[in-house]
């Protein structure tokens, strides 16, 4: 586990960013919606499935029910059939109906800006709230899902495991304009360079300042493998 100095870590933080900022700018959320709400459903129906799939079961549901009433309003065995097609569904059945009806009787149909707030909702924890927060609302916040945590770690920036410890540990060397791309760029840059069974240390532009590939075993590999010219490293 890293234990680098603030300075460090900060030092780090920036590198990166500009090289993530090189990579991922122009790349756009992979979530579709329209508003809050619709961004709050994806994110709930996001845990451990893919955008792509979030996005194929919400062009039709969002036909289906186009506000929150019409969720609030829903059986769970009808909500649960609209979405079985993806993970966990009953789980997300009973958080998008308990979500609505929480929303329009505690939130008078708004969905909240404040952290506590969105977290009280069925469903919904830190990276829910943080992507609502950021994405929707503009308020600086860190989505930590499982690549941004993972990838910090390996840069160096936190030694927790925690998704909420690992966002605070972020908070304090990021610069806060920075907040809402990085969870983004974190998430592109997982599914590109640094997956979680095999990192693309060699190929990948952050090798220069990631603390995991600056650890001597791995260093001497990338150099070793950069002077036999290979162009696909996987280790
Ligand atoms: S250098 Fe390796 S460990 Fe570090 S971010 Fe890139 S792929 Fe991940």
């Amino acid at each position: 586990m890293a234990n680098l100095s603030l300075t460090k870590k900060k030092s780090i933080a920036e590198e990166a960013y500009v090289e993530l900022e090189k990579l991922y700018v122009k790349q756009e959320m992979t979530l579709d919606y329209s508003n809050a709400w619709e961004l709050l459903v994806g994110g709930i129906l996001g845990a451990q499935t893919t955008d792509e799939q979030v996005n194929r079961v919400t062009a039709v549901l969002f036909k289906k029910y186009p506000n929150i009433e019409d969720f609030a309003n829903s059986s769970f065995e009808n909500m649960m059939q609209e979405i079985n097609s993806i993970g966990l569904y009953r789980n997300k059945a009973k958080a998008l109906i308990g979500s609505a009806q929480k929303i329009l009787k505690d939130f008078d149909g708004k969905i909240p800006t404040e952290r506590e707030a969105l977290m009280s909702l069925p469903g919904v924890g830190p990276k829910v709230a943080s992507l609502v927060r950021g994405d929707y609302y503009g308020i600086p916040a860190i989505v930590v899902d499982t690549h941004c945590g993972r990838i910090s770690q390996l840069l160096g920036l936190s030694n927790s495991q925690n998704p909420t410890i690992i966002e605070k540990d972020l908070m304090k060397i990021l610069p806060e304009e920075t907040w809402i791309n990085w969870g983004h760029y974190l998430v592109l840059h997982g599914r590109k360079y640094c997956k979680a069974r095999c990192r693309n240390c060699l190929a990948c532009p952050l090798n220069d300042c990631c603390h995991y590939a600056n650890k001597k075993s791995i260093q001497k590999k990338i150099t070793e493998a950069k002077e036999q010219q290979l162009e696909d490293g996987c280790f």
